[in-house]
Parts: structure tokens; C-alpha cells; sequence
């Protein structure tokens, strides 16, 4: 790694991390290429995500689809013309037919969207779906997002079997602090998830719909990409054994662990999503885990296997709301 380009574009990035509204420092740090370090093994996640989110903001600016979705009565001609007037306005010198090609592409995009939200409520899942999703995933049912296996008292109640009338939850008082899947019974329910989110159009068909754990279905919600993820601050939590640590947010876990999708242990671990649940760690043992600090590892790998579990009752006792008081004491709060 060429510490020297690190070293220099931290310096860039050091006056406006301090203070973020100094344009000539922001302006600076936009021009540098951030160094693959800094961005971490999925860095290319982060640049994607990004740009998708520029995407769409573009493709909102150009015409706001949220008329079209609501109002059948427009059609794609109008907004056909919408984007080529709004292009022409900027582009003027370039070629009629560069124009027109241009706008057709755009405009087919943002129609895709308009259509399939038109079309789309969020209807009831049938039970003939949810068998359909059930007996279709393999012998062993997991969540899609995070590789959670569920119970047969999970089963039951999903596809309405004898002993799925049960309310308790399926015998679990143990939560992973980094995911605390448990602290509401429905979290370790299977749950239908649109792929495609409804709000972006998603279909509640059977190939856009998977099986979700309820923590990861509440959380990952209409939100598809990092940036989406609510700014709501989680926590610290204050454990017994690593002291207190920062929460990372729930739609950065899900997203990474499902486009990871297999434990990173060096070994070269064969666990994936399909085979085993994956959590996830810190890359950096010393920092927090963030979306370019985290690690997935099966529980055979996880390096916090022995201190990731904690009980439901302990775990709710040792979240702590910012900020930690300045006179803040592991010892006196345990
Ligand atoms: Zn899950
Ligand atoms: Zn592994």
C-alpha cells in the first residue's frame, strides 16, 4: 500500500472532516481520487451504491415520475417529450438525433418504473406463494439476506401447520449484539421479502420474492442501498468482555453480508449464505465496524464467537444512548 498517497489525501480530507462547510476544503477533497484503502474490500459496493443513488436523482430531475405513477391518464409520449425538452435545454448544441437517442434511453428507465408502480400494491402473499417459496428453498430454508436457519416452529407457523398457532418465539434468549435478531419475536419468523422493493416497483410475484428473517426484513424495509440507511443513531453497546462499541447500522450489515455473501476466514471457508449463517466483525479489531471495516465470518470463524452472544435481558440492559456521560464507567454500570 502507497502510504504516501494515504497520508496525503487524509491531509485533504482532515479540514473538512473537521469542519464540513468550507467549499474550497470540500472542493478540494472532491477533485482527489479516494485511495482503495480508505474505501476497503468493498469498496466497490460503495462506489456502485453511490452512483446508483446519483442515477436515479438524475433520471428524478429530468421529470418527476411521482405524476406519472399517480396519474394513468399520462402517458409515455408526454414523457417522452418532458425529457427531451429538458435535455435540449441543456445540451442545445448537441445533434438532434444524439438527443433523441438519448432521451428514448431515459425515458424508457423512467417509464420501467412508472409502470411497475402503477401495477403494484402490496397485496396479501398467498399461502400457495408462501409454499411455493418455502418448498423451493432447499431443505433447510434461510434467510436470503443473512443465511439464518429456521426453526420447524418457524415452519409451522408460516405455512399455517399444526403447531403453528405457537406464539412464543422459537426458544431463543440469546441475541448476537451486532444483530440483536430475537429482541422481537417476528425477528425470527420467516418473512416475505420483495427483492425489488414495492415502493421502487418491486412485483409480488414469486421471482421477487425470497425468504427473510424478520429482523433483516424490518430493517432492510424499502432501503436498498448503504446510503439509504437511516441516520438514526444505534448506540453504543457496553459489553462485558470488549468494552463499550459502536453499533453499526442494521441496513449496512445486511447489505454487505448479502453481497458478500461467504465467511472471509483466510482458510478459504466454503460457508456461504446458502449453507450457513454469516456475521459480521470488525476487519480491523481495533476500530468499529462501519461499511468499510467489516469482516463476515461463519460461526466456526467468527473471532467474537465466544463474546457475540449475549442474553436478551443483558442485552437490553447494556445499550447506552449517546453521549457516554464524560465520568462514563464500564465498572459502575455493570
Ligand atoms: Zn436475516
Ligand atoms: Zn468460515
Amino acid at each position: 500500500m502507497d502510504t504516501h498517497i494515504l497520508g496525503s489525501w487524509l491531509q485533504i480530507a482532515q479540514p473538512v472532516i473537521g469542519s464540513p462547510w468550507g467549499q474550497v476544503d470540500l472542493r478540494e477533497l472532491a477533485s482527489k481520487e479516494t485511495p482503495a484503502s480508505v474505501l476497503g474490500p468493498v469498496g466497490w459496493l460503495l462506489k456502485a451504491d453511490a452512483n446508483t443513488t446519483w442515477a436515479n436523482w438524475y433520471v428524478d430531475g429530468l421529470v418527476d415520475r411521482a405524476a406519472y405513477i399517480y396519474d394513468e391518464k399520462r402517458k409515455f409520449a408526454q414523457l417522452y417529450k418532458t425529457v427531451k425538452g429538458a435535455l435540449a435545454a441543456e445540451h442545445g448544441s448537441t445533434p438532434k438525433d444524439e438527443l433523441t437517442k438519448l432521451a428514448t434511453a431515459i425515458s424508457v428507465i423512467a417509464w420501467e418504473e412508472i409502470r411497475l408502480r402503477r401495477e403494484i400494491y402490496r397485496g396479501r402473499i398467498s399461502l400457495r406463494q408462501k409454499k411455493e417459496l418455502w418448498y423451493g428453498s432447499g431443505a433447510y430454508p434461510r434467510c436470503y439476506l443473512c443465511g439464518y436457519r429456521f426453526s420447524s416452529i418457524a415452519k409451522n407457523k408460516f405455512l399455517q401447520l399444526s403447531g403453528g398457532s405457537v406464539t412464543h418465539s422459537p426458544g431463543i434468549n440469546l441475541v448476537d449484539f451486532v444483530r440483536p435478531r430475537g429482541k422481537h419475536a417476528t425477528d425470527l419468523f420467516p418473512q416475505v421479502d420483495h427483492v425489488r422493493p414495492v415502493a421502487n416497483g418491486g412485483a409480488t410475484s414469486v421471482e421477487n420474492l425470497r425468504l427473510a428473517c424478520g429482523w433483516c426484513n424490518r430493517h432492510k424495509s424499502s432501503h436498498t442501498q448503504i446510503y439509504d440507511a437511516p441516520s438514526a443513531y444505534t448506540g453504543l453497546y457496553r459489553h462485558g468482555v470488549l468494552g463499550v462499541i459502536n453499533i453499526p447500522r442494521p441496513l449496512w450489515i445486511i447489505r454487505i453480508v448479502k453481497m458478500r455473501g461467504r465467511c472471509e476466514h483466510r482458510s478459504g471457508c466454503t460457508a456461504t449464505l446458502d449453507n450457513s449463517e454469516l456475521f459480521v466483525a470488525p476487519r480491523r479489531v481495533t476500530g468499529s465496524i462501519n461499511p468499510t471495516n467489516c469482516a463476515i465470518y461463519c460461526n466456526e470463524h467468527d473471532p467474537w464467537r465466544d463474546y457475540r452472544f449475549v442474553g436478551l435481558a443483558l442485552y437490553k440492559r447494556s445499550f447506552a444512548k449517546y453521549p457516554i456521560p464524560r465520568t462514563f464507567s464500564l465498572a459502575s454500570s455493570l
